[in-house]
């Protein structure tokens, strides 16, 4: 249980001997976004002039979160995140003031493109399809994947007025409107379960793929949108999308010493946060489950939605049940290593991805070896596995053994590859990825609304704004924006 004892590090003293008040703020979470709130808020302060303590609590022995890289053997395992598009400035800004411009690494050149499994082979996903549909006409017509009159269909595209639909739309609802049924099944379908583990027929395009709702609004088709861009000037030496030397630890390591270890409480859960009265009126207290609660200016949450909802059910029903309805999805990604560089040699490309409509349990299967560089010792392999449970092979509570046999069997069915692994690697995500389901950007802003009504509670995190690591990025400088306002305006 929490005591509500308050530690030595309470908030309300008079800083630096300069008459200014100190303020503590706690973050609770340390993954990616708790590390980059505390980063901003103490960067802004200290550009402020302010007196400012931030501390972070995280539950896990280490910091990072979901960004999480095991090196074994000259192996660089990612057992989360691979990559991060480079297209958002927040985080460019970040790593160069990280000093991580150096320590970025891009695909490497000669293993290049994605495959689909469809109707049992490997087919190569039509060039220009990363931003979830194909966006060139010419590949799209050449591809095996798709039917030639799914290719007539699709190509229509470009004559389609745009959306007349009124409320809010489903990806798969989406795609199928502008391209037809055959596109949706075959590329934009794999590609969502696997990059934001969700069911396009349930995810909100305009949260999931807000980009693609401004390109039909803004151009009335996709494929024109695309041809715009294509013509804009870009910075053609940085690749879309990148990782760093070591993994993508490096990020989450950098942001952790840069906030300072002294300022993170590693293995420390956060069991409640309350709002005390008398003196100490106006703060909150951070109740962990084990230890002493410590006196806080602010908090910021930076913990998957259903853990504020579980923090604050003491303080505000509403709140607690309204954040405990995000709904999630549980992944594994079953990482194999072998001894051979023959083993990578089955599947061309960086890997491949599996249709929901193929029946199989993997959903994409990614050869890290070929995608990037300084993965495996030279002349090893290094192969990931992505499951999630809406596909149907994944039962978290399966044994390491069985998850592991059950990646092997993929692989031999769809890529052939009959070699045993010279080791495994097993990481299981249970609730791992928030779903932005249709509805749930309502729900977001109703938790947003209700939190205003704590001065001096902030949340943040991939819930809310965009699942991968940019948007984290981004959607914590903003919540650091808003505790320093609020110290502004509470002096
Ligand atoms: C398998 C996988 C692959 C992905 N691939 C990519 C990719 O390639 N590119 C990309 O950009 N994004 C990717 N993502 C998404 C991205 O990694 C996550 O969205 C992001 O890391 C989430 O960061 P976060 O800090 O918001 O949450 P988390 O990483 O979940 O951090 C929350 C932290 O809070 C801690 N915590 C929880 N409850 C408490 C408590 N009560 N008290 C104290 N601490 C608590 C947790 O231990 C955790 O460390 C991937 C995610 C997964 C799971």
């Amino acid at each position: 249980m929490a005591k509500t004892k308050t530690s030595a590090a309470d908030a309300g003293r008079v800083g630096r001997g300069n008459g200014q008040q100190s303020r503590t703020v706690a973050v609770i979470g340390g993954g990616v976004s708790g590390l980059a709130a505390a980063y901003y808020i103490r960067k802004l302060a200290a550009a402020r002039n302010l007196d400012v303590r931030v501390l972070v609590f995280e539950k896990e022995k280490r910091a990072g979160g979901k960004v999480k890289t095991h090196r074994r053997g000259g192996f660089v395992i990612e057992a989360g995140p691979d990559s991060v598009m480079t297209a958002n400035s927040n985080l460019m800004e970040l790593c160069a003031e990280l000093g991580l411009t150096d320590r970025m690494i891009g695909q490497r050149a000669e293993n290049q493109g994605v495959y689909i499994f469809s109707r049992g082979a490997l087919e190569k996903l039509p060039e220009g399809s990363g931003a979830m549909l194909p966006t060139r006409v010419m590949p799209m017509l050449t591809t095996g994947l798709i039917s030639f009159p799914g290719k007539i269909r699709a190509s229509a595209e470009i004559l389609l007025p745009k959306s007349t639909v009124h409320g809010e739309e489903s990806v798969a609802a989406f795609v199928t409107r502008r391209f037809g049924r055959e596109i949706y099944e075959r590329i934009a379908e794999p590609l969502c379960a696997v990059i934001y583990a969700v069911d396009p027929e349930k995810a909100s395009l305009k949260r999931t793929l807000p980009y693609l709702a401004r390109m039909e609004a803004e151009h009335s088709s996709i494929l024109k949108a695309s041809l715009a861009m294509r013509k804009r000037p870009g910075n053609a030496s940085m690749p879309t999308s990148v990782s760093f030397e070591g993994g993508m630890a490096e990020l989450v390591d950098a942001l952790a010493g840069k906030v300072g270890k002294r300022n993170i409480s590693l293995g420390v859960e956060i069991g409640s946060i309350s709002r005390p009265g008398g003196r100490m009126a106006g703060k909150y207290l951070v109740n962990p489950l084990h230890g002493h609660a410590l006196a806080a200016d602010a908090v910021v949450m930076a913990v998957p939605a259903y853990e504020v909802g579980r923090i604050t059910a003491g303080m505000d029903g509403q709140l607690a049940a309204t954040a405990s309805e995000i709904p999630y999805s549980t992944l594994a990604i079953i990482t194999l290593a072998y001894d051979s560089d023959r083993v990578s040699d089955h599947i061309a490309g960086t890997g491949f991805l599996v249709p929901r409509v193929e029946g199989r349990k993997v959903s994409a299967v990614t050869v890290s070896s070929n995608k990037w560089p300084k993965r495996a010792p030279k002349g090893h392999s290094l192969i990931r596995c992505y499951f999630n449970d809406s596909y149907t092979g994944l039962h978290v509570s399966s044994t390491d053994a069985r998850l592991v046999e059950m990646a092997k069997e993929e692989l031999r069915d769809i890529a052939g590859i009959d070699e045993e692994p010279a080791f495994s690697h097993v990481q299981r995500w249970e609730k791992g990825m928030p779903i932005y389901t249709v509805g749930s950007g309502e729900k977001v802003s109703a938790i947003e609304e209700m939190t205003r009504t704590h001065p001096g509670l902030f949340v943040t995190g991939a819930w809310k704004r965009g699942i991968g690591i940019p948007s984290c990025i981004s959607e914590s400088l903003n919540s650091a924006m808003q505790v320093i306002e609020y110290f502004g305006k509470a002096k």
